[in-house]
């Protein structure tokens, strides 16, 4: 039994280590969201309840309060998710991820890092802080045959990918420098349940259901690795429990796609679940929006490393994953998303969108 602090777990990937962790081991851990409009309580549903639970609605960027938090809770383990993470909005405002993703990250490593320091030997060495970023980081890749690997060089594109990038860089010098024992984790586009109604999964098959335009960016051949979020979470909790300090692992789910096919995919699934009354395809709603500045074309994981040493490999083919997902939106419609629903602000409320 271990005690583990996750900070971003009112998010959608955070959310779904939470219900991980309930359902998969006998852990005590405190939440840390400060509930922006990314996080939601309902995402969390009964385990806000649930006597192993804690939740603390917290601004990471307090550094008073973190450490507060982290000296009270007294964790084993800290994964570390708290961020802004929609590329668009950090290109409308980049000030915001400057300031929770690297700021917000210096203060959680400072704070872990008294916290680390009092331990008891025994503890210390069993302790570990997750970071979890993105593929981002990397770039993109022009060639078809290249994949991301834990050393290629960082090459950020967007505010977003930059800030991360940033935070990846002080998570790994606080292991070098203080001996905090970090772990990096840089993974692919994640997709599944609870994932705000922005990103462009979510966004696709709401927009089909309520007969709006299905936005994609410029010719829609960006290609991305989509990984079902419950492997995520799986693999984030196998990196806190056996990862090796100071090494960085990528994950991601070997399913390289277009955007075009993906929301191509989500319109087949809904034809069959949900056909549109004049009997067309909900591909008749699709339609191309100016891409996006900077855009990257093609990202690709190679994941050997966390198969090899940790023995981690994606459960979900796309398929698996898609028909789920789209399932969940459809059996939550009047629930999870007519609540997050309500409190939509700035750029779906201007039909903007289709990122990730
Ligand atoms: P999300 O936007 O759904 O959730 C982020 C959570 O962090 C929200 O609950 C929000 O309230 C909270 N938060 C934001 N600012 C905060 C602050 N200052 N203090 C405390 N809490 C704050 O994001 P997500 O998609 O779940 O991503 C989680 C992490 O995983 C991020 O670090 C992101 O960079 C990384 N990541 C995401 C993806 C993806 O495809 N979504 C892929 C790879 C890595």
């Amino acid at each position: 039994m271990r005690k583990i602090l996750v900070t971003g777990g009112a998010g959608f990937i955070g959310s779904a280590l939470c219900r991980y962790i309930i359902d998969n081991t006998d852990d005590e851990f405190c939440v840390v969201d400060k509930l922006t409009y990314a996080g939601h309580l309902e995402s969390l549903g009964a385990i806000v309840g649930s006597p192993r639970c804690r939740f603390e609605r917290l601004d990471i960027c307090d550094r008073a309060e973190m450490q507060k938090i982290i000296c009270e809770f007294a964790p084993d383990s800290i994964i570390h998710l708290a961020a802004e993470s929609h590329v668009d909005r950090s290109i409308d405002d980049a000030g915001t991820f400057i300031k929770t993703n690297v700021e917000g990250t210096f203060n959680m490593l400072e704070a872990a890092r008294k916290h680390f320091a009092a331990l008891s030997e025994e503890r210390a060495r069993n302790f570990c802080f997750v970071h979890v970023s993105t593929d981002e980081v990397y770039g993109d890749l022009k060639n078809t045959n290249e994949y991301f690997v834990e050393t290629t060089p960082y090459a950020p594109s967007s505010p977003y990918s930059a800030s991360k990038a940033a935070s990846d860089h002080l998570a790994r010098a606080w292991w070098r420098t203080y001996g905090l024992p970090t772990i990096v984790t840089n993974c692919s586009n994640n997709y599944g349940p609870c994932q705000y109604p922005e990103k462009l999964i979510p966004l696709m098959v709401l927009n089909a259901l309520e007969g709006k335009p299905l936005p994609i960016y410029g010719d829609g051949m960006q290609v991305r690795d989509w990984l079902y979020v419950e492997d995520h979470a799986r693999a984030l909790y196998l990196v806190s429990e056996k990862g090796r300090p100071g090494e960085t692992y990528n994950i991601g789910g070997n399913n390289e796609m277009p955007n075009r096919d993906v929301v191509h995919a989500i319109c087949d699934i809904l034809d069959m679940r949900f056909p549109r009354k004049n009997g067309s395809s909900y591909r008749e709603q699709i339609t191309r929006v100016k891409d996006r500045p900077g855009h990257d074309a093609r990202y690709a994981i190679d994941a050997a490393k966390i198969a090899k040493e940790l023995g981690w490999h994606p459960r979900e083919t796309f398929q698996s994953g898609i028909e789920k997902t789209v399932d969940w939106y459809l059996g939550n419609r009047d629930g999870w998303c007519r609540k997050v629903q309500e409190n939509l602000y700035g750029r779906e409320r201007l039909g903007l969108g289709g990122g990730q």
